[in-house]
């Protein structure tokens, strides 16, 4: 049987990935799905933390459009990813794998505050941790909360579950010529304006030099495949070392 190649992983789930061919919401059959993929890993013994996005629920950008101040907005996005973490929780705790979520934003009756080394602790005894609430900040994205948590509970890597394979050099759902990278520096992903996240979360991982895999969490397997150290989805690295 082979080994798990990470300890401790950081499995960042947009919420548009939970919509399933829904426009907006959970579809619990992909919930449930994902759920599965998330039980293999954690049969493998890996600590797993899990930042869950809001977009299928709400997003601060649309709040602007309808008129909603920008801060607000960000609230109500941050809830959004409160809502999609209970969700996650409760699927897998009927699975059978023990979970805690905690919230950058109190709400003691929910959910546990984030507290870093209680986040750690949890982890150590298997549970996995889900934070919500994104980094309890307006003007963030989860991409940044994911981010941000890897490096505070010493994640070995980042993994961005998607609904595209990889790291492309345009959309490849709209160019069919999008050439996949297997591997890209986190400054190529800045000079090419790349949205594989924002910004903030890609200085940020740069910064402290933890790598993230971007992969299609929509396949069946592809969560355990990395974890088991098959080369799948595109690695985003200090310095690239393979040839593309
Ligand atoms: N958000 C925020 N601060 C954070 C994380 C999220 O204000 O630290 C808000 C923001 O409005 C964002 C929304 O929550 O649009 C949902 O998060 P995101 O768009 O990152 O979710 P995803 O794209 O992963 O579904």
């Amino acid at each position: 049987m082979s080994l798990p190649v990470y300890k401790r992983i950081l499995l960042k789930v947009s919420g548009e990935a939970l919509m399933g061919n829904r426009s907006y919401g959970i579809d619990p059959i992909v919930l449930n799905e994902f759920a599965d993929e998330i039980k293999e890993v954690h049969d493998l013994g890996v600590q797993i933390g899990i930042v869950i996005g809001g977009g299928n629920i709400y997003r601060g950008v649309d709040a602007v459009a309808e008129g909603i101040d920008k801060v607000v907005g960000d609230q109500m996005g941050m809830l959004a990813t409160v809502i999609n973490a209970l969700a996650l929780q409760s699927v897998l705790e009927k699975k059978g794998v023990m979970t805690r979520v905690q919230t950058a934003i109190a709400m003691e009756q929910i959910a546990e505050p984030f507290i870093r080394r209680r986040a750690i602790r949890h982890l150590e005894k298997g549970r996995v941790v889900i934070f919500a609430a994104g980094t309890g900040n307006p003007y963030f994205t989860t991409d940044t909360a994911a981010v941000l948590r890897a490096i505070e509970i010493g994640a070995d890597i980042i993994l961005k579950g998607t609904r595209v394979d990889g790291i492309y050099d345009s959309d490849p759902e709209k160019n069919p010529n999008a050439v996949k990278f297997v591997q890209i520096s986190y400054l190529d992903i800045l000079k090419l304006n790349l949205k594989v996240m924002d910004l903030t979360a890609i200085t940020l991982s740069r910064e402290n030099n933890i790598p993230i895999i971007v992969f299609n969490m929509t396949v069946p397997g592809n969560l355990k495949r990395i974890v088991l150290g098959e080369n799948i989805g595109s690695k985003v690295v200090y310095k690239v070392e393979v040839s593309q």
